[in-house]
């Protein structure tokens, strides 16, 4: 092997295949073998246009494209320049299955030292985002052939019971922290730390991330809201017994089934992933006096929303927690939690089609049907390919 292929991002609205050297692994990196790369969200921003990313940090900046996407991970160890750890404590040897931490923090700024999630690092790079193939060793995305991981960057091995189209969720699930944070929350205003009442906004991937770790963290009821029937439908298997089609109701249709459903005083925890910013506004409408909001969707700066500080925050002593991605911890309690619960939940129907490489443009259209909840791309399958159009895996 001398040279990998990968599918880049060239501009908004253009993916195509480019072939790109085989390095020598830098100093502390690992170099994988790419089983499964997830089609985020944010890629699907990116490939948009909207590429405004972590709007009001220090680190606010405009993706640069070329790009090879690809933050959500799960690859073979092929090669490490020196010994390289895994989260365990153990070094990484090649053939080792591992999910990848999808940023890198600088590990010397205020907010790395003071033990701040990772991602609010002053100097944070991420792979397939602020990481692009114009930067050596090139392979910094997960759309390809082969991905260097670069020092610093937390690694996490994969439990043998979580296949990949799993395993590639894992920074999906990572950043759910904020179910555990709201319980939290609840519980230094007095309230149970357990058995909530939970509703998420939006069940795409990260909202049906959410649901899940509500329903292994002892939900007592689960609501979910979305456009669209099919989502709901898989979030009903997650365990939702409420749930609304927000294309055929209205805010306050949703307020008061919302409320029926918990007797009448509201969902305690309220997560708002729809990747709209106007459910956030639902999300404060719907919440029960003294519980929390998550806001846990909005990745990408889409513009503000009208709220009104007395009723919405004060008076109804609603708190607010904004999740600006995923812990480093998170990763590991995440894939334990997965394998925990992988006959019990469908998490294997989440990543709904695979694409290889050459269809990659493909697959973040399909990405954003309303038929696709996860799309992945799978690199080695080209020569595999027969559909005309995509495998679907479910
Ligand atoms: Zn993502
Ligand atoms: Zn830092």
């Amino acid at each position: 092997m001398s040279v990998a292929r990968a599918a880049v991002m060239v501009a908004p609205g253009n993916v195509e295949v480019r072939e790109f050297p085989l390095s020598k692994v830098p100093s502390g990196g690992v170099l994988l073998r790419m089983n499964l790369s997830g089609i985020c969200g944010t890629d699907k921003h990116t490939f948009r246009g909207e590429s405004k990313q972590y709007a009001g940090t220090d680190h606010e900046r405009d993706v640069t494209y070329p790009l090879i996407c690809g933050h959500e991970n799960v690859g073979v160890v092929v090669e490490t320049s020196e010994d390289v750890f895994a989260s365990d404590g153990r070094p990484l040897r090649p053939g080792d299955r591992v999910v990848p931490g999808a940023n890198v923090a600088c590990g010397h700024c205020y907010f790395c030292l003071n033990d701040y999630p990772y991602y609010l690092c002053a100097n944070l790079d991420d792979y397939g985002n602020s990481l692009h193939c114009g930067i050596a060793p090139y392979l910094l995305g997960g759309w390809a052939e082969y991905m260097y991981v670069l020092p610093g960057t937390p690694i996490f091995r994969v439990p043998d019971e979580v296949p990949d189209e799993v395993a590639v969720m894992t920074e999906v699930m990572a950043v759910t922290h904020g179910i555990e944070v709201a319980q939290a929350v609840l519980g230094m205003f007095g309230a149970n730390r357990f058995a909530h009442s939970v509703a998420v906004l939006g069940v795409g991937p990260l909202g049906l991330c959410h649901l899940a770790k509500a329903e292994m963290l002892g939900a007592a009821k689960l609501i979910a809201t979305d456009l669209f029937d099919s989502r709901l439908a898989l979030a009903e298997r997650f365990g939702a017994s409420v749930t609304m089609n927000a294309g055929r109701t209205t805010l306050e249709e949703r307020v008061a089934l919302a409320r029926d459903a918990t007797d009448g005083l509201g969902p305690q925890i309220v997560v708002d992933c729809s990747g709209k910013p106007e459910t956030f506004v639902e999300a404060l409408r719907m919440v029960r006096p003294g519980g929390v909001v998550v806001e846990a969707g909005t990745f990408v700066d889409m513009g503000p929303v009208s709220v009104n500080p007395n009723i919405d925050f004060c008076t109804r002593n609603v708190s607010v927690i904004g999740i600006g991605g995923e812990t480093a911890a998170a990763y590991e309690p995440s894939l334990q939690l997965m394998a925990a619960n992988i006959d019990r939940l469908p998490f294997r129907e989440i990543v709904t089609h695979r694409v290889p490489l050459s269809q990659a443009q493909t697959g973040v259209e399909i990405a954003m049907q309303p038929s696709s909840m996860q799309v992945a791309v799978d690199p080695w399958s080209d020569a595999a390919w027969s559909s005309p159009l995509v495998t679907k895996t479910t």
